[in-house]
């Protein structure tokens, strides 16, 4: 027979079993990008040999000319997921991104972890950055990526009545602390490499900007994408995301 001290403590013990795992499936269904809990991204197809490179954070007015130049040297084109902050800042260098062929996406105006917004935020940060990006393109954006990849469910909801395919990816690494191109571009290619042998694409991962400083380094980023694409290119086909709608 448990003591009601020890019949107590166990009653405890399972609730706090309980909320832990409460807590820890929110998390994965929030925050990991292969979880479809909370609603479905738009996935890589299952065709071997494309890669989706996309960008976030950007534009920023030194890192972006600089990628641009290197895509513009492979002959290749990727996928833009802006803040509208920052393109607002920005115009003529938004429309050169586009002009260039690229597609651009949505990553909010201001960069915030949308699990812990309210429906009414989500909707604001993600009007506000549509609005800008859309006034300054004069065409309709179709992606959004939400920052950190957190999202909850009224974030899908709140997207699909704008018309907008929520994103997510497939392989990231910390480029935006690594300031070692060739380890970057080794942790993206063993993702890539092992999503490859399973017979699928993959979104690739890579920062123009920082979303809380604009003067970030990211010359580290800009030199693993020009040896992404120099590994991948004799293999691979580089698609933006309008190309898997
Ligand atoms: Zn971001």
């Amino acid at each position: 027979m448990l003591s009601p001290l020890e019949t107590g403590i166990y009653a405890g013990l399972g609730v706090a079993a309980v909320a832990g795992l409460a807590v820890g499936g929110y998390a994965y269904a929030s925050l990991w990008p292969a979880s479809r809990i909370f609603g479905r991204p738009l996935t890589a197809p299952r065709r071997l040999g494309e890669l989706a490179l996309t960008f976030d954070d950007g534009p920023n007015a030194t890192w972006t000319p600089r990628l641009l130049e290197a895509l513009a040297r492979h002959d290749v084109r990727a996928t833009f997921f802006m803040l509208g902050s920052r393109a607002a800042e920005q115009p003529e260098l938004v429309r050169q991104i586009a002009a260039a062929g690229h597609t651009i996406g949505l990553h909010t105006w201001s960069h915030p972890k949308l699990s812990h917004c309210s429906a009414a935020c989500i909707r604001e940060e993600i009007t506000r950055s549509c609005t800008a990006i859309e006034q300054i393109l004069g065409t309709q954006v179709r992606f959004f990526r939400p920052p950190f990849g957190a999202r909850r469910p009224a974030v899908f909801r709140i997207a699909r009545e704008m018309g907008l395919e929520v994103v997510l990816w497939d392989a990231m690494t910390s480029d935006w602390s690594d300031q070692n191109p060739d380890r970057i571009v080794a942790h993206l290619a063993r993702k890539i490499d092992c999503i490859g042998q399973r017979g699928r694409a993959a979104i690739v991962v890579l920062h123009d900007g920082g979303h809380l400083d604009p003067a970030a380094n990211r010359a580290p980023s800009v030199a693993a994408a020009d040896l992404l694409v120099a590994r991948y290119k004799a293999t691979h086909r580089f698609v933006t995301l309008d190309a898997w709608l």
